[in-house]
C-alpha cells in the first residue's frame, strides 16, 4: 500500500510540473523561433534599403582600384582619395597596405594611424564576416553587423560631419565598415559606409521591438499564469489524494507519505516513535443505533480530539470505518501507556450522551526486528509494517468490546510464524497419523472406580515434539480443519473401543470433544453415527462434549442436533459449565446428559466457603435436571472430598490421572479375564 501510494503521490507531483517544464520549453522555442525571424527580416530590410547603394559605392573603389592596378596608374590612391571616403586595404596576409592611400603595412591586429583618429586605434578584422573594427577600447568593438557608438567621443568628431550631411529626418547614423574583394580575392578594400537610419525606420524599429515586447510579455504572463494554475490544480489534487472524506482531516495516504518521511528523518536514538491503531469500538453499534451521518459526526470529533491531543512532528489520520492511525513520540512504554490512556480517556467522553471504547494496538519502532530477530535500522523501518504490527496487537483486545491498550511483541512474531506453520503442515500430520489419542480417566469419588474418560489430542510431530491441543486447535478452530479432526477423534476413539470390547476389556464410556464450529453441519449426528457404526462400536461407549460457547450459535439446529444424538443413543455433556458464559438459559433448553464444571471452580483457594457454595449448588442444579456430574481439573485431595460429600458424579483431574497414551490408558481399565 505504502510503496503504491508513494508512487501515485509522485506521479502526482511530477505530472504537473511535468506538463509546466514542457509548456515552458515549448513557448520558449516559439518565442525564440520568432524573435530569431523578426530579426532577420528586420536585418535583410536594412541591409537591402540602407546598405546597398554604400556596397556599390565601396564596389565602385574597388573597380577604380583594379582598374588603377592593371593600368599601373601610380595616381591610384588619389583617385581613391576623390572618392571622399576612409578606406583600408588589406592583403593577402591580412595585414593592411593603405589606409586612405597612406602606405602602413601592419598586423592584422595591432595599431595603426587612421584617418579621422588623432591617435593610434587598434585595429582588428573578423575574418569570417570581412568587417574591420577599428577601435580604441574594448567598448568599440561593437557587435555583429559593425556598428559602432557614435556617441562616443572617440567618434564625436565623424558624427558632426555625418550630422551636417545628414538629411532633416535622418535620426542616426552609423558607420559601417563593407570588405569587398579585390582582382584575385586575396587581397580587400574596406570603405567606410555610413547607414543611416530615417524616423520612419526608427518609428518601425520601436513598433517591431514593441511588438516583440509585447509578444515576449504575452508568453511570459501566460507562462506564469499557466505556471500558478498547475501549482493550484497541484495543491487541489494533493489536497484531495491526503484528505479523509468522513473526517475532512487526514487520510491513509498521508500518514503514509509524511508518516514514512518523519521515521526516516527524525526518528533516532533520542526521538523514538510508537505507531498505534486506534479503534472506536462502538462504531458500528453506533451507526446501527442511530445513522451512518451520526456516525460520521461522532468520527468527526473523534479525529478533532486526536488532533488536539498530539503534539508537534506527530500525526493522526482516520484510515477506515473505526480505525486511526497514530504516530506518537515517547521516551518509555510506560509514559507512552499513561499518554494512551489519558487519550482514550479523552476520546470515550467526546460525545455527551453517549461513552465509547476505544482499543489501541501500538508498536514502537526501537523494538523492531526483523524475521531473523535483527534491530531494523531506523532508516529501514516501514510504516507500513509497523502499522500492521500495531493492528495485529490490536486485534488481541477484538475478543472483548471494553476499551484497552496492547503491546506488538516478538511473542506475536512467533505466533504468527506459528500459525503460519501448523497451518502448512496439518494435512500432512493428519495423513500421516501424526495426531495421537490420549484418554483421561474419570474417576467416581466415592469408589474411587473409573467410570469414564475423555479423548483429548496430542499432536506428535516429528519435527516439534509433542504440541498440547491449546496450541494448534484454536487455529484449526479458525481455519476450519477442526472439522476433519473431530472425524479423526471419534472414528479412533470409536475403532480403540471396539478393539477393546472385542479384547474382553471392561469399557466406560469416553467423551470426545466436538467443536461449536463443526455445529453448523445439519447432518452432524448422522456422521457421528455413521462413524461409530463403521467401526461397530456400541453408541453408549461414545459420549459428545460441548463447550458451553457452542450453545449460543443457532439454537433451533443445536437442539435437533442434540436431539438426534439422543436418539442414536449417545450421551451429550455441557462442557466447562460455568467459565465465563451464563449457559443457565441453555440448561434449561438443552435435554443434556452430562455437566462438566469447569476446572475454574477449583482453582485457588480450595476452602474457599462461597466457591464452594456455587459447586455445590451447581451439582444441585444438574441432579435436579437429571445430569450425571463431571468435575473437571481436581488436583487436591479436600477437593475430592468435597465433591464426594456433595454427591459429585465423576471426578476428572490430575489428583487421579493426567491424559495419558492409549497403552497406559488400558492398564487403568479392568483387565479382561485370562
Ligand atoms: P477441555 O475439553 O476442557 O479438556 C480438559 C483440559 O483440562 C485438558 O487439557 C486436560 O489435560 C486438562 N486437565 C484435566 N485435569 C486437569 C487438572 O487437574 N489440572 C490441570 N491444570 N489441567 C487439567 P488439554 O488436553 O490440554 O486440552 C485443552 C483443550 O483443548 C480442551 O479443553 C479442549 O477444549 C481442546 N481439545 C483437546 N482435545 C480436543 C479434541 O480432540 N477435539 C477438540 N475439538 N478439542 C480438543
Ligand atoms: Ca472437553
Ligand atoms: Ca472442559
Amino acid at each position: 500500500m505504502s510503496d503504491k501510494n508513494q508512487k501515485k503521490y509522485r506521479k502526482i507531483k511530477r505530472s504537473h510540473i511535468g506538463s509546466s517544464i514542457i509548456e515552458f520549453v515549448l513557448f520558449s522555442v516559439l518565442a525564440a523561433m520568432m524573435t530569431v525571424l523578426a530579426g532577420r527580416s528586420f536585418a535583410s530590410y536594412i541591409v537591402d534599403s540602407k546598405i546597398a547603394a554604400e556596397y556599390d559605392r565601396i564596389k565602385y573603389m574597388a573597380r577604380i582600384y583594379d582598374n588603377s592596378v592593371r593600368n599601373k596608374d601610380n595616381n591610384i590612391y588619389n583617385l581613391l582619395v576623390e572618392e571622399g571616403r576612409d578606406y583600408i586595404i588589406t592583403n593577402s596576409n591580412n595585414e593592411l597596405t593603405h589606409v586612405n592611400g597612406i602606405n602602413t603595412i601592419s598586423d592584422a591586429g595591432g595599431y595603426v594611424k587612421l584617418p579621422g583618429y588623432d591617435e593610434k586605434v587598434f585595429v582588428y578584422r573578423d575574418k569570417e564576416k570581412g568587417f574591420i573594427y577599428p577601435t580604441t577600447s574594448e567598448k568599440l568593438a561593437v557587435d555583429y553587423m559593425g556598428f559602432r557608438d557614435w556617441a562616443s567621443d572617440e567618434a564625436n568628431e565623424e558624427a558632426t560631419d555625418l550630422e551636417a550631411a545628414a538629411e532633416d529626418d535622418t535620426m542616426i547614423m552609423l558607420p559601417v565598415w563593407i570588405s569587398v574583394d579585390l582582382e584575385g580575392g586575396n587581397s580587400h578594400l574596406i570603405g567606410k559606409a555610413v547607414f543611416s537610419a530615417s524616423k520612419r525606420d526608427i518609428n518601425m524599429l520601436m513598433a517591431l521591438a514593441g511588438a516583440m515586447a509585447v509578444l515576449t510579455a504575452i508568453i511570459l504572463i501566460t507562462l506564469l499564469f499557466n505556471a500558478i494554475k498547475n501549482v493550484v490544480r497541484q495543491r487541489r489534487m494533493i489536497s484531495v489524494f491526503f484528505t479523509d472524506v468522513a473526517t475532512d482531516g487526514h487520510n491513509w495516504n498521508y500518514f503514509m507519505v509524511n508518516g514514512n518521511r518523519i521515521l526516516k528523518r527524525s526518528c533516532n536514538a533520542r526521538t523514538k516513535y510508537a505507531v498505534v491503531n486506534l479503534v472506536f469500538v462502538n462504531y458500528r453499534n453506533y451507526c446501527v443505533a442511530h445513522t451512518i451521518a451520526d456516525g460520521d459526526k461522532a468520527l468527526c470529533k473523534i479525529y478533532n480530539a486526536i488532533n488536539s491531543f498530539i503534539g508537534r512532528r506527530e500525526m493522526c489520520a482516520h484510515t477506515s470505518s473505526s480505525s486511526f492511525a497514530l504516530m506518537l513520540r515517547y521516551n518509555n512504554q510506560n509514559e507512552l501507556e499513561a499518554r494512551l490512556n489519558k487519550l482514550i480517556d479523552k476520546l470515550s467522553h467526546v460525545d455527551e450522551d453517549h461513552i465509547f471504547d476505544f482499543q489501541a494496538g501500538v508498536a514502537l519502532t526501537d523494538k523492531t526486528y526483523d524475521e531473523h530477530g535483527n534491530r531494523i535500522k531506523n532508516k529501514d523501518i516501514s510504516l507500513d509494517n509497523e502499522y500492521n504490527n500495531a493492528s495485529a496487537a490490536r486485534e488481541n483486545l477484538s475478543g472483548s468490546l471494553d476499551s484497552g491498550i496492547a503491546f506488538f511483541d516478538d511473542k506475536m512474531i512467533e505466533e504468527q510464524k506459528w500459525l503460519d506453520t501448523v497451518k502448512e503442515r496439518q494435512q500432512a500430520a493428519l495423513d500421516n497419523e501424526e495426531f495421537k489419542v490420549y484418554y483421561q480417566p474419570k474417576y467416581d469419588p466415592q469408589t474411587g472406580k473409573l467410570r469414564g474418560a475423555e479423548a483429548l489430542i496430542r499432536w506428535n510431530s516429528p519435527e516439534f515434539g509433542l504440541i498440547p491441543p491449546g496450541r494448534f486447535i484454536p487455529i484449526f478452530e479458525k481455519d476450519g480443519f477442526i472439522t476433519s479432526i473431530d472425524h479423526y477423534m471419534i472414528s479412533h476413539v470409536a475403532a480403540d473401543q471396539k478393539e477393546w470390547l472385542d479384547k474382553g476389556y471392561k469399557c466406560v464410556p469416553v467423551s470426545v470433544n466436538v467443536s461449536r464450529a463443526h455445529f453448523i453441519e445439519s447432518d452432524l449426528a448422522e456422521q457421528i453415527r455413521d462413524m461409530v457404526d463403521k467401526a461397530g462400536t456400541p453408541h453408549e461407549y461414545i459420549e459428545i462434549e460441548l463447550t458451553e460457547s457452542a450453545f449460543f450459535d443457532d439454537k433451533k439446529a443445536m437442539l435437533t442436533t442434540i436431539g438426534k444424538l439422543k436418539g442414536y443413543g449417545f450421551a451429550v455433556s455441557m462442557d466447562d459449565f460455568g467459565s465465563g458464559y451464563s449457559s443457565l438459559n441453555s440448561l434449561k433448553d438443552m435435554p443434556l446428559d452430562v455437566l462438566k464444571l469447569d476446572a475454574e471452580f477449583f482453582r485457588g483457594d480450595t476452602a474457599d466457603s462461597r466457591g464452594q457454595i456455587v459447586v455445590s449448588e451447581a451439582i444441585k442444579l444438574g441432579k435436579q435436571l437429571n445430569m450425571r456430574i463431571v468435575a473437571e481439573g481436581v488436583e487436591v485431595k479436600e477437593q475430592v472430598d468435597f465433591l464426594a460429600g456433595e454427591g459429585c458424579d465423576m471426578i476428572q483431574g490430575y489428583y487421579f490421572a493426567k491424559p495419558m497414551p492409549k497403552s497406559d490408558y488400558e492398564l487403568k481399565m479392568d483387565a479382561p479375564e485370562e
